[in-house]
């Protein structure tokens, strides 16, 4: 059992007030919030040892790089890597994916193909078209039902010893679906292809085994699982990392350096060029350490409980459609009053103090295969209460009095 009051006592943003009213924080796909343990974390490194890390005999320096190397150990032991070198310390889930896009720049060629899902953030398909641009492969999308799922039986299809990668995210961030990644994993595999996973909306409520899995490539972002901004993490096994070549030159990704010709660092260094977020991957390892301490199973059963409450609720709300009804989903909802632009849904519910997200996501072909502008998107994490998920059945039903 979750002991929601405790828990929310970790969060101090919690407290706040927004448009003089409590504020009830239903944006978490977007980003999470920041218990006081990571925090404390984030001043403490500043406060006390703030050093550039790899590089320094002084002490600061050494501890410095002493807590950002245990925080890989976090993350490697929180994803179940194989190895410490396999975890790629990144500015976020969008920049892991480029590196692994750039990677595959100088492995594809023309008549290669790369697939991808309809359920994609734009951040899963723009490097993938530029990838394709310069390499000459085709992208092949699978494509989406009405229930936002995607079409196993056409991703069959659409593999075969042409697929050099499949990209898919794990959890579709504009409606939840929990893609089926096993199957996808293993169909690529027998294909001959590389499977890469976005788990930037899965990380919230999951805890992915990267070996049971057997994936090739898993990122993530931290702020959305407690975490600070501007950090996060590529997975990549082994072999696919030491084939890739670097992403970015510069210090502390080489081996040597002359004008003649410079080698290259080792794993993890040869893909983390420059001076890293050092704090934040710090902070990255203590939001694992807080959540697990939780544990996920609890966590993922608490935000069901919300989500089904939120779900049966909202549904009695005349004129209102969810977008995104798989039986697999996870604590986001997706939806619109008809007739009514999701915008001025969204700007009274701030009004009330209720923060959603609404537009299109950050993925437009999802809105154009309903044919709708947008969606407002309710996300809950684990230290919503049922109390803020009727705030918000309250604030759509005056919403929709008020504009219709
Ligand atoms: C948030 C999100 C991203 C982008 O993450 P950044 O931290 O902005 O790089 C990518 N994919 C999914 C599924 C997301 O939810």
């Amino acid at each position: 059992m979750l002991d929601i009051k405790k828990i929310r006592q970790d969060f101090p943003i919690l407290n706040r007030e927004v448009n003089g009213k409590p504020l009830v924080y239903l944006d978490n796909a977007a980003t999470s919030q920041t218990p006081q343990q990571v925090i404390d974390v984030i001043v403490d490194y500043y406060s006390n040892y703030n050093a550039n890390i790899h590089r320094g005999v002084h002490s600061l320096s050494q501890e410095a790089t002493d807590k950002y190397e245990e925080a890989r150990l976090k993350i490697q032991h929180h994803f179940n890597a194989k190895h410490a070198y396999e975890i790629i310390l990144t500015s976020g889930t969008t920049e892991s994916i480029n590196l692994v896009a750039h990677g595959f720049g100088s492995l594809l060629e023309k008549g290669d193909e790369i697939i991808v899902s309809a359920l994609e953030h734009h951040s899963n398909i723009v490097p993938w078209q530029m990838l394709c641009e310069k390499t000459g492969a085709t992208l092949k999308v699978i494509p989406m039902t009405q229930e936002g799922e995607l079409d196993m039986s056409t991703y069959a299809d659409l593999l075969s010893a042409k697929t050099k990668l499949v990209f898919v995210n794990h959890i579709s961030n504009a409606l939840g679906t929990i893609n089926p990644i096993e199957s996808i994993i293993e169909q690529a595999h027998k294909a001959g292809a590389a499977v890469l996973l976005d788990g930037a909306q899965a990380c919230p409520h999951i805890k992915p085994d990267v070996q049971a899995l057997d994936v090739d490539f898993y990122v993530t972002s931290a702020h959305k699982i407690c975490g600070p901004t501007g950090v996060g993490m590529l997975y990549g096994k082994q072999e696919w990392l030491e084939k890739l070549p670097p992403y970015q030159g510069g210090g502390e990704m080489i081996a040597t350096v002359s004008f003649e010709k410079t080698t290259y660092a080792g794993l993890p260094h040869k893909f983390e060029a420059g001076t890293p977020n050092i704090c934040g991957g710090i902070a990255f390892g203590a939001a694992l350490d807080y959540m697990n301490a939780i544990g996920f199973d609890t966590i993922a059963a608490y935000e069901n409980e919300l989500l089904d409450y939120a779900t049966q609720e909202l549904l009695k709300i005349e004129g209102l459609k969810i977008y995104g009804t798989s039986k697999n989903k996870t604590s986001v909802i997706s939806f619109n009053l008809e007739g009514i632009h999701p915008y001025d849904v969204g700007t009274l519910l701030d009004k009330m103090g209720i923060a959603v997200r609404t537009g299109h996501h950050c993925a437009q072909p999802i809105m154009a295969f309903y044919n709708i502008p947008g969606t407002i998107r309710a996300s809950f994490a684990f230290y919503n209460t049922k109390a803020e998920v009727e705030a918000l059945i309250t604030g759509v039903k005056k919403a929709k009095m008020m504009l219709s």
